[in-house]
């Protein structure tokens, strides 16, 4: 680990933007199940569906409810967690270069603004599940889910009563939850698209942490950072395709999200404080 740590100190030696990539990896260890694995699966009637089957605007308009069920079970599940020590930490590393950091999620839990990171260095690139728009997006603005929508268990499904105030602020027509689906592309308004693109291009070190690569936009700050010169390093329990481009950057660590973010903090801040 420590050739990783030297790595990213001089890395950050260099002008430019220190961008953290974080995925459902680094919310694991706060109880937070990733789109992997059994917990990922979720049941509707007789069928056991994938997430990358649940979460898209196809079976939104199929079964409405039912997805805003598997929504509302995973709201209260992310409510109910805690950030763990690896949030923490990137809290500390915008502390010490505020003008630097840059936080690009991927995860929509709220878990890293509810550690105490800055609006202006949170850029939630998949969304946040606490909050919903209109389902015609007949305007632009999102609305968090109101407070009388309870969390719901397992199989439960929405109630009339929730039903009724899911719905958009302007039309009134139904509302969808505030996540970008597999189907959909990304854009500026709604997920920061040009603003993540020109920080990658401008960064010195992208570390990248819990995620599986499967999605475009993490694709393309890896691979823009890359490009501009910056120094790569990933964290994750599994190898991935960002450590085999780490491999040839600043390094792989292999071990869970927490250690090693808390780490690779203290080694980037301690030097920067000198
Ligand atoms: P993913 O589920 O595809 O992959 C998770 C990755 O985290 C894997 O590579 C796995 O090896 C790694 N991992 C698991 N536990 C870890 C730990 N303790 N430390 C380090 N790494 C660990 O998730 P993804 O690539 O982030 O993206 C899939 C989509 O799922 C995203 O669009 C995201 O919006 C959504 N999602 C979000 C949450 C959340 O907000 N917490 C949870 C699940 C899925």
């Amino acid at each position: 680990m420590e050739a990783v740590l030297a790595a990213c100190r001089a890395a950050v030696d260099r002008p430019g933007r220190v961008v953290v990539l974080t995925g459902a990896g680094v919310s694991a260890e706060s109880g937070i199940p990733t789109f992997r694995g059994k917990d990922g699966y979720w049941t509707v009637g007789a069928r056991e569906y994938h997430p990358q089957e649940l979460a898209t605007h196809a079976a939104f308009e199929t079964m409405p409810w039912e997805v805003w069920a598997w929504y509302l079970y995973r709201r209260g599940v992310c409510r109910q967690a805690e950030p763990n020590a690896g949030h923490r930490a990137l809290v500390e590393l915008g502390t010490a270069m505020p003008d630097r950091f840059a936080l690009v999620t991927q995860n929509v839990d709220g878990l890293h603004r509810r550690a105490g990171n800055a609006d202006r260095h949170v850029l939630a690139i998949h969304g946040d599940i606490s909050q919903m728009r209109c389902a015609d997006e007949c305007v632009p603005d999102r609305w968090p889910i109101p407070e009388a929508v309870p969390a719901l268990g397992k199989r439960e499904p929405v109630s009339d009563a929730a039903k009724a105030v899911l719905v958009c602020g302007k039309c009134g027509g139904m509302a969808r939850p505030h996540v970008l689906w597999f189907d959909e592309s990304y854009d500026e308004p709604r997920y920061h698209f040009e603003t993540v693109r020109a920080i990658a291009q401008d960064a010195c070190l992208v570390v990248v942490a819990g995620t599986s690569a499967q999605t475009n936009l993490p694709w393309q700050v890896v691979t823009l950072g890359k490009r501009a010169g910056a120094t790569i390093v990933d964290i994750n329990i599994e190898d991935n395709p960002f450590g085999e481009i780490a491999e040839g950057s600043g390094g792989v660590i292999r071990g869970p999200a927490a250690a090693a973010l808390t780490a690779t903090v203290k080694s980037i801040v301690d030097h920067v404080r000198g």
